[in-house]
């Protein structure tokens, strides 16, 4: 048993414990989505790369795109004249030349690994830039004897800034000839009728494909995987309910009824109908003698927020204090901005409390929560810590949450009473997957868009038009426009987001020069803040982005969105960065360059991206597309909070759960039986581990 205990304590440890993993690589990880060993062992490959391949280079037209392996002779150096610019060496065989481009790093160490005359065998994907053939930051560099290892199939993985295939190739060949067998927590007659091999063999399995076959979300070892997933989701949500069941709670009579008709009146907006149709519903659930627990659908931009804030004002008006929590910094003072006016207005304490709250104004801020002087404190996570006390808590809305509140649920209801909450997600969910997900949650939806929005003018254009692109760009600064430029993910070289952010960046500077900022992920939080600061301020017109600026950022003045490489996203992704734009009464328009040979799925999603701005209905085409079999390299479900389970290929095994699920809920309530203890397992390697210490705690 204990030493089953201490192989789980490894898989649940950070990253940063396994052997090749240093201070440096572990925030990158982290990034990644892999902050634990089990998530690592979950980040599956979604591609095979075929280095097999080697083409003269008189013949790279034909392989644009794709993964080659070249032997080439180091022909020129050409330095970069500036920072920001790119070092490339010129490689040459008998039947033409190609450009070698590595971005950042010193010269010297590019010029050493390629000196002029040698023999070298490079690895990596060819692309065209302004009509030369190049390998941008080869995947291999190696001398002509290392030819034949260089020359096998190998799983690719989705990646991210710093962290490369080999890098995550390197620490899981590492990591996997260690794996603890763990005892089973799946139904061994279901195991049986299935087939499915155990944890230990599936997680091996998945990180050795052979054949294309063995990508597929119908792999067995994939769908044992998919399968524990599901199962976790379903159970953490059954033992939810059966502990929000007995929980009823007292309602007090209001004290101010007026608040919330007085917000509402002084609104600069009339809600629509559909507003007023959540807020029913939401009153309906907050005079029931349960807590509320309630899902609020809407669009990006659809006006969650003040449905929100309106369903707090219940409590607040009962005497109670409220809470409004954001997934991010930039995204809580945002909140707080447009809010506390309104919400002063009417003779409100607000406060916020982010992560970067510290030392006395922290702790006055506490203090006056615990004594009741705040009516509605607006934050980030930093809201349900632990020295974070109300003095009546009594209703909660958490917004953009990316999984289902379980946790939250839990520690909140820890924070004494029971509070109602209110879930709010951007992410529309299919109603054919609604069932699955959130079985029968209670949902509303905002459904359309607040009147006075004109449509969002979406165009494809090829990147081979980037001039008139830049053209348009031009006049639209001059007339005081404010652009995004977002680039993309990048998952077939070792190229990061990071390196194509700043290669567009570099190169647009030499064109709109002081006009132009860049925001991403390995910036600091103060860095970020100023460009963000700068861009609201119009100080800079363009912003050049990874995806970091996808999670609710509102700069009304911004109207035109580029997304660079748009074939390269997923569909929930391009709408949720369009609904970056058309966010004022300002005609918005959304560019989508794409490069060449789009596949065919590729094609359709841009094409359903300029015919429609409804997210339920891109949501369901979605769904169909990614039902057609193309696995895009990161997680882009836009489901939120599964990582394994594929909607479309394993439809069968929500139903299987569900069955599964009612069987534990009636036999082992209260998870004590030998696969209940394996069960509680499971739901720790999920992150589920609230719901499996409720259940322990009666
Ligand atoms: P989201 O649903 O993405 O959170 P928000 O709540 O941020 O959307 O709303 C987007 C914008 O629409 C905000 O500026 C908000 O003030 C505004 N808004 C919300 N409701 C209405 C309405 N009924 N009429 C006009 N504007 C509205
Ligand atoms: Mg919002």
């Amino acid at each position: 048993m204990s030493a089953t205990n201490s192989a789980i304590e490894r898989l649940l440890s950070s990253v940063q414990y396994l052997k090749g993993v240093g201070p440096r690589s572990a925030p990158r990880l982290q990034r990644l989505g892999t902050p634990r060993v089990i998530d690592l062992l979950w980040h599956l490959p979604y591609a095979l790369i075929d280095r097999r391949q080697m083409p003269q280079i008189g013949d790279l037209s034909r392989f644009a795109g794709q993964t080659v392996t070249l032997d080439v002779m180091i022909a020129e150096h050409r330095l970069p004249l500036r920072r920001g610019l790119p070092f490339k060496a010129v490689g040459r065989d008998k039947t033409g030349t190609l450009d070698i481009v590595y971005f950042g790093g010193r010269a010297g160490i590019w010029q050493k690994s390629l000196p002029i005359a040698a023999n070298k065998i490079i690895s990596g994907k060819i692309d065209y830039f302004a009509g030369r053939a190049q390998m941008v930051h080869p995947d291999y560099v190696a001398d002509p004897g290392d030819l034949t290892h260089i020359r096998q199939a190998e799983p690719y993985y989705p990646l991210t800034d710093g962290v490369s295939n080999k890098y995550l190739r390197q620490i899981l060949t590492q990591a996997l000839p260690t794996l603890p067998n763990l005892p089973e927590w799946l139904d061994k007659t279901l195991l049986q009728s299935t087939n499915w091999p155990s944890w230990q063999a599936a997680i091996q399995a998945v990180h050795a494909p052979k054949r294309e076959e063995d990508l597929q979300p119908t792999n067995l070892a994939r769908v044992r995987l998919a399968y524990d997933e599901i199962l976790s989701h379903q159970l953490a949500l059954a033992l939810l309910r059966q502990s929000l069941v007995p929980a009823v709670t007292t309602r007090r009579p209001a004290r101010q009824r007026d608040l919330r008709e007085l917000f509402i009146k002084n609104l600069p907006f009339a809600l629509t109908e559909a507003q007023k149709t959540c807020l029913r519903e939401i009153d309906q659930d907050m005079q029931a003698s349960q807590p509320m627990l309630r899902l609020l659908q809407g669009d990006v931009g659809s006006g969650k927020t003040v449905v929100a804030v309106a369903s707090l004002l219940n409590a607040i008006e009962r005497g109670q204090q409220a809470a409004l929590m954001a997934p991010t910094e930039i995204l809580a003072r945002q909140h707080e901005k447009t809010l506390s006016p309104w919400l002063e207005a009417i003779g409100l304490r607000v406060a916020t409390l982010t992560g970067r709250d510290k030392g006395k104004a922290r702790q006055n801020l506490l203090r006056d929560l615990r004594a009741g002087q705040i009516d509605l404190l607006i934050g980030t996570h930093a809201l349900i810590e632990d020295g974070v006390k109300f003095q009546n808590l009594g209703a909660v809305a958490i917004d953009e949450q990316h999984r289902f509140g379980v946790e939250q649920r839990l520690r909140l209801s820890h924070k004494g009473g029971e509070p109602d909450l209110l879930v709010m997600t951007a992410t529309p969910i299919p109603r054919s997957l609604y069932l699955a997900l959130y079985g029968d949650l209670a949902t509303s939806r905002v459904s359309g868009k607040p009147p006075g929005r004109q449509p969002i003018d979406t165009r494809t254009i090829a990147i081979d038009r980037l001039d008139e692109v830049i053209e348009g760009l031009k006049r639209a600064i001059n007339e005081g426009q404010q652009v995004y430029w977002v680039c993309p993910l990048v998952h077939e070289s070792e190229l990061s987001d990071l390196a194509a952010a700043e290669a567009r960046y570099a190169e647009l500077k030499q064109i709109f020069g002081t006009q132009i900022g860049i925001l991403h992920g390995q910036q600091t939080a103060k860095v970020k803040d100023a460009a963000m600061q700068d861009f609201i301020a119009g100080k800079t017109r363009i912003m050049i982005s990874t995806t970091v600026i996808e999670v609710g950022v509102d700069v009304p003045n911004a109207t035109i969105m580029v997304i660079d490489h748009a074939e390269r996203f997923g569909l929930a992704q391009l709408h949720q960065l369009r609904g970056r734009v058309g966010r004022s009464d300002k005609k918005s328009s959304c560019i989508l360059l794409y490069s060449y040979a789009l596949s065919s799925v590729a094609k359709s999603r841009l094409q359903i991206m300029r015919e429609t701005e409804d997210g339920f209905l891109i949501a369901e085409e979605d769904l169909k597309l990614r039902g057609a079999g193309e696995i895009l390299g990161k997680r882009q479900s836009g489901l939120p909070g599964f990582r394994l389970a594929d909607f479309q290929a394993h439809q069968d095994l929500f139903k299987t759960a569900q069955r599964d699920v009612q069987h534990i809920m009636h036999q082992d309530p209260y998870l004590l039986s030998e696969r209940g203890h394996n069960l509680r397992l499971l739901l720790r390697m999920f992150g589920r581990e609230n719901a499996a210490w409720y259940v322990q705690s009666g």
